[in-house]
């Protein structure tokens, strides 16, 4: 908008008794552009303004019935009226006059005769004021609104974060200096972080935290803190602390905030403890999915999933793995005579004795089926096999169990078959099928002795 179309839009009401000077004002004022109302006396200025409100008054003093001043002093009380710039017109050039123009509210004050030009030029100035101070107004008035706004998102924040479960504490980072170690201080920290602080870390909360602070929790949070810090990456661990009055598991989430990190802490005891449950309740129930009942050692299907397992390893490392096959002589003729209690007690003792003889962690002792045990020796050549096959055979000739209808001897014996192999496919049953063999061999040789499936190929 230029200048002709500001003072176009630019109301003034020019206020005198005389009528030259009334009509010399708007004459000059209309030449400029400015929209010009005229009022002859103080009672039909008022009334002017009532219609429409001008954007500045020249107002003559003296005048019959209501003057300049009382004029001036209803339109500076008046909330609707008390903003329009008012320049007083008076031919006294006496100070107190003057000062009265401006203990009632006046802005400006010009004496008669007047200059054109300086007339021209206080209007503009005090249009300018008058422009200034609306601009002023709308600023304010635009500030308050978004402080207000401000005010209402912080008291919903300040509620999220003091109702919310997590504690959350906002950390600036104060690199070290000659002679002062780096520190970080915290500058927010809700209502849940400074209870789960509490009684015995009231040290947290002050506003320095220092490295022995955080190491009050884990030696290490102090440098992990910084490194978010440092690279930007946020920092995820769960904690346990214990003292006297506390046991608990924490979840700690550091993330980078502007010159800091903000840190969300988490209650997790509950879910820790949940989860420990679970793990015992699995490892129960895995024990007694993978272990025999009767003999307390692996079963069938701990023995299908440890060879498949073993197999592969062995192939991918290009290793020998042995198989032990055993079964008891004549146990068919065990269970008869001495019943099958004795005959479950029995297979107990061979059975504990078998796992007793094998030494090696990652050797595996399962019964297979009946009265039927397999060994699997993992990274074995026959040698190995053989001395573990002996052992096993010795520690069960050691017992001297009685086994009174045994043709062959008058204790109990084991008949073991041995086979070892180098993995050249993925399927394992050459090894169980060669051992069976072997084991088929050493009973149809007349019982109690081992037998390779190598020495067979002899
Ligand atoms: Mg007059």
């Amino acid at each position: 908008m230029n200048d002709f179309n500001i003072k176009s839009q630019t109301h003034i009401l020019v206020v005198d008794d005389y009528l030259d000077n009334l009509t010399l004002l708007t004459m000059i004022l209309n030449n400029l552009g400015y929209q010009v109302r005229q009022a002859n006396s103080g009672k039909t200025a008022l009334k002017a303004i009532e219609q429409m409100l001008p954007d500045l008054i020249l107002l003559d003093i003296q005048m019959p019935g209501v003057d300049g001043y009382s004029c001036c002093q209803q339109l500076k009380t008046n909330p609707k009226t008390q903003d329009i710039p008012i320049i007083f017109l008076s031919a006294s050039n006496n100070a107190a006059d003057k000062l009265k123009g401006f203990e009632v509210g006046g802005e400006d004050y010009i004496t008669k005769p007047f200059l054109l030009e300086e007339v021209v030029a206080r209007v503009e100035k005090q249009l300018i004021l008058k422009w200034q101070k609306n601009q002023l107004k709308q600023e304010l008035k635009y500030r308050k609104k978004i402080e207000k706004k401000l005010l209402e998102s912080q008291q919903i924040l300040t509620q999220i974060l003091n109702t919310c479960p997590d504690g959350i504490a906002v950390l600036k980072f104060i690199p070290s200096r000659p002679h002062k170690p780096a520190y970080f201080y915290c500058t927010f920290i809700n209502s849940v972080m400074e209870n789960l602080l509490k009684p015995n870390q009231k040290r947290l909360i002050n506003p320095k935290i220092l490295k022995n602070s955080l190491d009050i929790f884990d030696s290490s949070l102090f440098d992990y803190f910084s490194e978010v810090v440092k690279t930007g990456h946020p920092f995820e661990q769960d904690l346990y602390y214990e003292n006297s009055e506390i046991k608990a598991w924490y979840s700690v989430k550091a993330i980078p905030h502007g010159q800091g990190i903000l840190i969300i802490v988490r209650d997790i005891t509950d879910r820790k403890q949940c989860e420990l449950i679970l793990h015992q309740t699995n490892d129960f129930l895995y024990q007694q999915a993978t272990t025999d009942n009767l003999t307390q050692i692996s079963n069938r299907r701990a023995f299908d999933v440890y060879l498949k397992q073993e197999w592969k390893r062995a192939k991918r490392e290009e290793l020998s793995i042995a198989l032990i096959m055993i079964d008891i002589d004549y146990f068919k003729l065990y269970n008869d005579h001495y019943g099958h209690e004795a005959g479950d007690r029995c297979l107990y003792t061979v059975a504990q004795t078998i796992r007793q003889a094998v030494k090696r962690p990652s050797d595996f002792v399962a019964r297979y089926g009946g009265e039927e045990f397999a060994v699997i020796l993992p990274n074995t050549e026959r040698i190995g096999a053989e001395t573990v096959a002996n052992s096993i055979q010795k520690a069960i000739h050691d017992l001297q169990l009685p086994h009174a209808q045994s043709p062959i001897s008058s204790y109990i014996t084991l008949s073991i078959g041995i086979s070892i192999q180098i993995p050249t496919s993925e399927d394992f049953i050459i090894l169980i099928q060669t051992a069976d063999h072997a084991l088929y061999e050493a009973k149809h040789q007349g019982r109690d002795r081992i037998q390779s499936w190598s020495e067979l190929l002899e």
